[in-house]
């Protein structure tokens, strides 16, 4: 529930490391590349644009830091097919026949359906999958079923994944509908209230059981009055075998057993050249749970992850967000590799070193404060490698453990990704963004004097004192909001934010320059929310993703509530529709109201509640606004959405075989990339 995607596209102004001249000495260290001459942008495609991240300080890591960082790099691409296969059974299958058809055809390659079809292979490339990330829907293909079947059958079955046993025509029977049919698995997450959302959902994470089945299953297993309680199902797809419901669970020896033998051999390598016990105690740990599938022994590695603050080095690998499957259990595989960046987390140290302040003073009812705040511990880290869910496209920052408890008697560890919003920044300079959706030249200024800034900060305290802070009332089901638990979180967590923002404190720690400054977050926050992130829906179709709900709620509800008093609306302006904020300070105070209110939802389990709330401001699109927006942005002709390539690295030894340097290159283009990794790491069987 814990990770913030970056959604704005105006030009930031970030202070890049070259801006720190005179700390001479971090800087120097720090910024190992010239990020003049680096290459950000790699490929465009659909309406997803690829960038690279340079990972800076990585040479001056120790060489045992490197190995490690190379180590958890490898066991960090292993799972890529896990999350391939969570997304959909037949994902696997369809990405090797279109990899091989990609590989193989002798055919003619200028034609307007193999640019259709190289298109539609890079984008279920970025998804992961054959349906889109954002929107959930199915990737329908520009290019006819027809087509597909003729370049499949022009090219040496010899060379095509098809299976022992199921020959060429079986294979093809049982994917073509899975592309080309828009009934057929339409949606690969259903959140529509009142629809089966087990049965309506392409995801594989249960098969023959409906959502009654699965609820009941997990309901008989939680014990209401257990403190300190598993996160059931986290780790499982869900069958029925023989009539009865039983868990195939994801470890070595179960499902997914071939690339969890084999991320447990890299994490085995890793732990051999660990920074300190501590850290190998961390890996250890993973390595058992990934052994055992026990989600007791997941609980104890989330604990002493949480506690290793010491390391440089850190890394998630694991099942660990849930906000693909409809019920909000199931982990999908990610992995990140990073290490502490030390210049910019002096930030973020400022913050929780004043947690309990921001707990103090916010706007929540003291019933639903935590009394302590324990250990929000918050860092800005250099990303040195991403995978599974948080690759191609990535969070900006996170924050874990998911587990309430472990949150509540543990703390969490929030981590902001400096080189990821880096990269953002830097792809997006005067791309005409900001001009066209802006109010005028005093907005357009303050967003490019605060905006980068703010956006850091935005993320810093969205994660540390956003879903860090308040606390259930005894007795409350950690999902008694079910699917609304995720975008009323994210909702919460950036009120949070928000409402702190505009306060005196933060140019008192230093935090913001000026007291203006907040203004800027606030304008970009409510435009982005009620009007600019529309850009990422499809024309008819509702919010879905858990970050877009949390924002559109926040956006339209305070547009609606700011009517009486003027305090901030919609304007229409030769027939474009800005968003216009008259009283930042009053603002201010209805984003502290929302938060009260969003807080007692959370606390007290109210599910009906949440749910109206969100179902009046969160989901829906008014449809003529939509459509104006599409139209400007398209003029734009700007990516919709981001994602990456990864940097290699490559051990060097000598003539006797000791490892003597690590190196990192950044020269593969996406589609090599993905080749690669398909060549490299695929070792599941199709169709589990
Ligand atoms: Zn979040």
């Amino acid at each position: 529930m814990k990770k913030i995607i970056f959604m704005l596209t105006t030009s930031l102004l970030l202070a890049a490391c070259t801006g720190n001249q005179n700390k001479a000495d971090t800087a120097a260290i720090e910024c190992d590349l010239d990020l003049e001459t680096f290459q950000f942008q790699v490929d465009r495609f659909a309406d997803i644009e690829i960038l690279r991240y340079p990972v800076l300080g990585f040479n001056s890591l120790s060489l045992q830091q490197k190995q490690l960082i190379s180590f958890l790099s490898q066991a960090a691409l292993e799972g890529r097919d896990i999350l391939w296969d969570q997304h959909n059974r037949y994902n696997l299958t369809i990405r090797r026949v279109c990899e091989a058809i990609y590989e193989n055809f002798m055919g003619n390659r200028t034609t307007e359906d193999w640019q259709n079809f190289e298109t539609y292979l890079k984008q279920i490339w970025f998804h992961n999958g054959i349906h889109h990330g954002t929107s959930e829907e199915k990737i329908m293909p520009k290019f006819s079923r027809e087509y597909f079947i003729a370049t499949v059958r022009s090219v040496d079955p010899g060379r095509m994944p098809f299976r022992d046993g199921m020959a060429a025509q079986e294979t093809l029977d049982v994917i073509i509908p899975v592309m080309f049919d828009p009934n057929v698995m339409s949606r690969r997450m259903n959140q529509t209230a009142g629809a089966d959302l087990v049965a309506t959902s392409a995801v594989n994470f249960y098969e023959g059981v409906t959502q009654k089945e699965v609820e009941d299953f997990y309901n008989a297993m939680k014990n209401p009055n257990d403190p300190t309680p598993v996160s059931f199902g986290l780790n499982s797809k869900v069958v029925k075998v023989d009539g009865v419901i039983t868990e195939q669970v994801w470890k070595v020896g179960g499902m997914y057993d071939r690339a969890i033998t084999r991320i447990v051999n890299w994490l085995e390598q890793a732990a051999e050249v660990a920074e300190n016990n501590v850290q190998k105690d961390v890996i250890n740990t993973l390595i058992e749970y990934y052994r055992t599938g026990s989600l007791k022994t997941f609980d104890e590695y989330s604990i002493k992850w949480v506690s290793d603050l010491d390391s440089r080095i850190d890394f998630l690998n694991g099942f660990i967000e849930v906000y693909t499957d409809p019920l909000g259990m199931k982990g999908t595989w990610e992995s990140l590799v990073n290490f502490k960046s030390t210049e910019a987390s002096k930030r973020t140290a400022i913050i929780s070193d004043n947690v309990q302040w921001f707990e103090d003073n916010a706007p929540i009812d003291d019933r639903f404060k935590k009394d302590e705040v324990v250990g929000v511990s918050a860092k800005v880290v250099t990303v040195a490698q991403l995978g599974g869910d948080l690759f191609p496209s990535t969070a900006i920052g996170i924050n874990l453990p998911n587990s309430n408890w472990i949150r509540r008697d543990h703390g969490s560890k929030s981590v902001t990704m400096d080189n990821i919003m880096l990269a953002y920044t830097k792809a997006s300079e005067s791309n005409g963004f900001a001009e066209e959706f802006m109010w005028n030249e005093e907005v357009i200024e303050r967003s490019k004097k605060y905006g980068g800034l703010t956006d850091l900060l935005h993320v810093d305290l969205h994660e540390t004192i956003g879903h860090g802070s308040g606390k259930l009332l005894p007795g409350t089901d950690v999902d008694a909001l079910r699917a609304y638990g995720s975008p009323l979180e994210e909702a919460r967590a950036d009120l949070m934010s928000l409402y702190f923002m505009a306060d005196p404190k933060m140019v008192e720690l230093e935090l913001l320059p000026h007291a203006d400054a907040h203004k800027a977050q606030y304008y970009r926050y409510i435009m982005n929310g009620a009007i600019t992130q529309l850009t990422r829906v499809q024309l008819g179709r509702d919010i879905e993703q858990a970050h877009m709900r949390g924002r559109a709620l926040i956006a339209n509800w305070v547009l609606n509530k700011g009517k009486e008093d003027n305090v901030v609306e919609l304007v229409v302006r030769d027939g474009k529709t800005f968003v216009v904020v008259n009283n930042y300070e009053k603002l201010r105070t209805l984003f502290g109201q929302l938060l009260t209110e969003v807080q007692r939802i959370k606390s007290e389990g109210d599910f009906e509640a949440g749910k109206n709330l969100m179902e009046t401001y969160g989901v829906k699109v008014d449809r003529k606004l939509h459509e104006e927006i599409l139209t400007r942005h398209t003029a734009l002709n700007l990516a919709i959405s981001r994602g990456f390539v990864n940097p290699t690295y490559r051990l060097v030894t000598d003539a006797n075989g000791n490892v003597t340097d690590v190196t990192i290159s950044y020269d593969e283009d996406f589609k090599t990339q993905q080749l690669r990794y398909s060549m490299q790491f695929s070792v599941l069987p199709l169709m589990n």
